[in-house]
């Protein structure tokens, strides 16, 4: 959940211009708190929130208090900001340190271009490899990346798609792997819950298999794994909480932190983190295509989209990779692509702000378009409530530049770009899970959602 700290808010609403839902409320000049049942907990008020409490002030809480109060580590130094999001790092350390568990780890595509910025790499450095060898190095038994399951979103939606636009399903269809969107649209459109994919978000899917597959592969008893995740965002905490996320027989992932809180156990670690090695993720759940990284910018999940629903459905390769049009900034982006007979049209809202007016045509029945891609943050999970914070509205641009590109590029370095490539994806559904959409996906994979309107 987010939070607004009373002692240090000074009211100068900064995050309530950026708050999509105009959850945050208070007289200008007097502390904000935020209305918990709006709140979709992007944690963009936490990005941007520069009032913070030094250690000169008089009367304040002690920072201890202060830190334990958000479940942060002891060992943090950085200054403690009046809009926070609850930590969890505490429970990951307690985790790794207990010998009778098991503990699996997922990274999200979004976190391998942030998290080097907390170590004074440039902006939007791409340090895949120095995470995957930091991670080993703090204790996990097992390594692995949330862009696997981004391919295997890309199975499960991508087909669930091409069955509603050719046997008569709800349409348009709209994405369904940012729990912040999902929230909005249960409490704000729940008519339209219908058009939501079924498709878990790539983290819940990853949480689900863990305890599954995962523990089959390395011969583990599944109430032994302990499922962490570390997200560019402050929802997914809320999703991992849901009480249907539990296909396993256990509650898929078990704790949710994010890129700053990673940073902050690898400083408590003493670990030098610019000296790491480069490693490879471990296999079978954390061999990635350029597909399942990219799902980290706007545009991203509908690019990975078509690179495989056009293979599906023309059953040829797709002459270009490179689908520019679907890929850029804030607002709403329509498109056309030819895929053999069908025009599959196309729509990508980024920031939650934008997506009103959409919601409203697909309401009134005008909506002309089959898949529309929604991402709550702007430019998408790089600029995540998670990630590392830039306090000038400049260098926050920068940022969401600079992570946006290394995206990209890590996307052109992979010798696989398609997620109907990915050989592990391949190997999973022959060993374990049989078909898109066939039965064991179905049950581990998919979900429903909950109408939560306010009562008037
Ligand atoms: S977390 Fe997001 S929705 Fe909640 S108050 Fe902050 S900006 Fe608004
Ligand atoms: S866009 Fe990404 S980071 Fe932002 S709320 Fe959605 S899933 Fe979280």
């Amino acid at each position: 959940m987010i939070f607004i700290d009373q002692e240090l808010c000074t009211g100068c609403r900064r995050c309530a211009e950026v708050c999509p839902v105009d959850a945050i409320v208070g007289e200008p000049g007097k502390p904000q708190s935020v209305d918990q049942e709006i709140c979709v907990m992007c944690g963009q008020c936490v990005q941007v929130c520069s009032s913070y409490g030094s250690i000169w002030d008089d009367g304040l809480t002690p920072r201890e208090q202060k830190l334990a109060e958000r479940g942060l580590l002891p060992s943090v130094k950085e200054p403690l900001f009046a809009a926070w999001n609850e930590g969890r790092a505490k429970l990951v350390k307690e985790a790794l340190a207990d010998p009778d568990r098991y503990v699996m780890v997922q990274v999200a595509p979004a976190v391998r271009v942030a998290i080097a910025e907390e170590f004074g790499m440039p902006l939007g450095s791409l340090a895949p490899g120095k995470m995957a060898a930091a991670l080993r190095r703090l204790g996990f038994d097992r390594v692995y990346s949330t862009d696997f399951t981004a391919d295997l979103t890309i199975m499960e939606e991508g087909n669930e798609l091409i069955e509603r636009v050719t046997k008569g399903g709800t349409l348009p269809m709209f994405t369904s792997c940012c729990p912040a969107w999902v929230k909005y649209l249960e409490q704000t459109y729940p008519e339209l819950l219908p058009h939501l994919s079924t498709c878990k978000s790539p983290q819940q899917m990853a949480g689900a298999l863990f305890k599954t597959y995962g523990a089959k592969v390395d011969n583990v008893d599944p109430a032994k794994v302990y499922s962490v995740s570390v997200m560019p965002c402050t929802c997914k905490d809320f999703e991992s909480g849901r009480p249907e996320m539990k296909a396993s027989g256990y509650r898929d992932v078990d704790v949710v932190i994010t890129t700053r809180e990673l940073a902050h156990l690898i400083k408590d670690a003493g670990i030098d983190f610019n000296a790491l090695p480069e490693e490879e993720y471990d296999r079978p759940l954390g061999l990635y295509t350029g597909a399942g990284t990219i799902f980290g910018a706007t545009g991203g999940v509908m690019e990975a989209a078509l690179r495989t629903a056009y293979e599906v459905i023309a059953k040829k390769p797709i002459p270009e990779l490179d689908l520019k049009f679907v890929r850029g900034g804030e607002g709403v982006r329509y498109a056309t692509v030819k895929i053999e007979d069908l025009e599959l049209k196309v729509c990508v809202v980024s920031g939650l702000k934008n997506v009103a007016p959409v919601l409203e045509q697909v309401k009134a029945g005008k909506a002309d378009f089959h898949f529309m891609e929604v991402m709550t943050c702007p430019v998408g999970c790089v600029s995540g409530g998670g990630q590392p914070k830039a306090l000038l509205p400049s260098d926050r641009l920068c940022a969401r530049m600079a992570r946006t590109e290394s995206t990209y590029r890590h996307d052109a370095q992979l010798p696989h770009r398609k997620s109907n490539e990915n050989p592990d994806i391949k190997k999973i559904y022959k060993e374990f899970l049989g078909k898109p959409l066939g039965e064991k996906s179905h049950h581990l994979l998919h979900t429903s959602y909950t109408p939560r309107r306010r009562k008037a």
